[in-house]
C-alpha cells in the first residue's frame, strides 16, 4: 500500500501514520523528521534546510526531491509505505509521478485554522525519535518523557505562534492545490479530523476499506 497524508501543519499527519504505520506493517517516510535529523546531525542537507524551517518556509523543491528519492529506495519501502509531509507542492507531486510511482489513496486530513492553532501550542516532539504528542489531545504517558524510546519531549522551534502564522501561509499557497492534483486522480479521501486520534485513525482506516 502506498498512501499519501496531505493536511495542514498541526492537522494530526504525523500522529495518524504512526499508527498506520503498525497497523499496515509498512515505514512512514517523514520528510519534516529526516530533515529535522539532519540538522541534530548538522549535515550538509540539513545545514540547507535549517534557515527556511526555523523561517515556516518549504524547504525546496530539489532538496526534497533527493532526500525522497533516495529514501524511497531502501529496501525497507518495497512493500509501500506512508508519505508524511510530502509532497508539499505540485512540483513534488509531478516527481514523484515521473518516478512512475502509483499510489493507492491520498486522504486529506481537514481541520479548522482554529483548532491548528489550538493545537500547534500544545504540541511536543521527541528529539530522539521524533514521535509527537499533545499536551492536552495525545499526552505522553510520563511527562515530558517519549512512550516509544523514553527519549526527551521538546517543542519545535518553528511552532511558535508568528512561524505557525506563516506556515499556514505556505499551505494555503503552496500545498492545498494538492488537494484537486490528487482529487483529479481520483484518489483524494477527505478525513475530518474527530475528537480523538483513535476516533480520527478510525475514520481513515475505513476511507481505506481496511478492516478494524
Ligand atoms: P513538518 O514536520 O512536516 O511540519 O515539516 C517541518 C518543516 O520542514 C516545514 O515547515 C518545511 O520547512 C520543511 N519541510 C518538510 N517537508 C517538506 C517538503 N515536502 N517540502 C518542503 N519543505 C518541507
Amino acid at each position: 500500500m502506498k498512501l499519501i497524508l496531505l493536511g495542514a501543519p498541526g492537522a494530526g499527519k504525523g500522529t495518524q501514520a504512526e499508527i498506520l504505520c503498525k497497523k499496515l506493517g509498512i515505514p512512514t517516510i517523514s520528510t519534516g523528521n529526516i530533515l529535522r535529523a539532519a540538522i541534530k546531525d548538522g549535515t550538509p542537507t540539513g545545514l540547507k534546510a535549517k534557515s527556511y524551517i526555523d523561517a515556516g518556509a518549504l524547504v525546496p523543491d530539489e532538496v526534497i526531491i533527493g532526500i525522497i528519492n533516495e529514501r524511497l529506495a531502501q529496501a525497507d519501502c518495497q512493500n509501500g509505505y506512508i508519505l508524511d509531509g510530502v509532497p508539499r507542492t505540485i512540483a513534488q507531486a509531478e516527481a514523484l509521478e515521473r518516478a512512475g510511482i502509483a499510489f493507492d489513496a491520498v486522504v486529506s486530513i481537514e481541520i479548522s485554522e482554529e483548532e491548528i492553532l489550538r493545537r500547534m501550542s500544545g504540541r511536543r516532539v521527541c528529539e530522539a525519535c521524533g514521535s509527537s504528542y499533545n499536551v492536552e489531545a495525545v499526552p505522553p504517558r510520563v511527562e515530558g518523557i517519549c512512550d516509544n524510546c523514553g527519549g526527551k519531549l521538546i517543542q519545535r522551534k518553528d511552532d511558535t505562534p508568528e512561524t505557525v502564522r506563516e506556515r499556514l501561509k505556505v499551505y494555503h499557497n503552496e500545498t492545498e492545490p494538492l488537494v484537486d492534483f490528487y482529487a483529479a486522480r481520483g484518489l483524494l479521501k477527505p478525513v475530518q479530523v474527530a475528537d480523538s486520534k483513535e476516533a480520527t485513525s478510525r475514520k481513515i482506516l475505513d476511507v481505506l476499506g481496511i478492516g478494524k
